[in-house]
């Protein structure tokens, strides 16, 4: 049995599943194990939904389909890559790595009393307090040219303290690395995923594997 990381409720076949890699970026992996159906409705209006407003008029631009459905949104573009380094993508990037921790490292990690305040701002939809934390990529055989120009990636891992970092490329774009827990963390883990905009469906992922 699992249970909404943020509530405790169990979860089960009918709980919704939660996008790792948001459905407004072309996001096709999603879990069941990870938030209840109240949790992800909440997030999805709040944090989700100030990134889905943001990359709106880019994916309108060039005709970049959602993880869900295969349909960019309406209304006016912007053919220029949207800001990505402001407090609603570090909410939403905060989010993805550690979603894409939890789904991968499981519910015995991220009992970790060193997760406690993670999972708290991930509840309030807050992003991590803004540390000195230098745009950290960990060496992968996975080749991002591979997804396009506009390949989107999303990582996170830890050192030999459990300091866990997470990190997102958006639409090419040079990226932002977040602190997600200072010490504790499951040791030398490394996970990785790389997606298409384009083509949602072309997407893969490495990890958790040691580094
Ligand atoms: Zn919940």
């Amino acid at each position: 049995m699992a249970f909404c990381l943020l509530c405790g409720k169990p979860l089960d076949h009918a709980t919704p599943p939660e996008h790792v890699l948001l459905d407004c970026l072309g996001g096709r992996k999603k879990s069941k194990r990870l938030l209840c159906r109240a949790c992800n409705s909440r997030l999805g209006g709040t944090v989700d939904a100030a990134l889905a407003r943001r990359v709106a008029p880019f994916r309108a631009a060039h005709h970049l389909p959602g993880g869900s459905r295969n349909r960019w949104p309406d209304g006016p573009p912007d053919p220029a890559p949207p800001p990505l380094d402001d407090d609603v993508a570090r909410a939403a990037i905060a989010k993805m790595g550690l979603l894409l921790w939890a789904q991968g490292l499981g519910a015995a990690e991220m009992a970790r009393p060193c997760w406690r305040a993670a999972l708290a701002r991930l509840a309030e939809g807050v992003p991590p307090p803004p540390a000195a934390t230098p745009l950290l990529v960990p060496a992968t055989p996975l080749n991002a040219e591979d997804f396009g120009p506009w390949a989107h990636r999303l990582w996170a891992f830890s050192d030999d303290e459990g300091r866990v970092l997470a990190g997102a490329a958006l639409y090419g774009q040079p990226g932002l690395s977040l602190e997600l827990c200072p010490a504790g963390a499951a040791p030398r883990r490394h996970l990785l995923l790389l997606a298409d905009p384009r083509r949602p469906a072309h997407w893969a992922e490495l990890g958790p594997r040691p580094i």
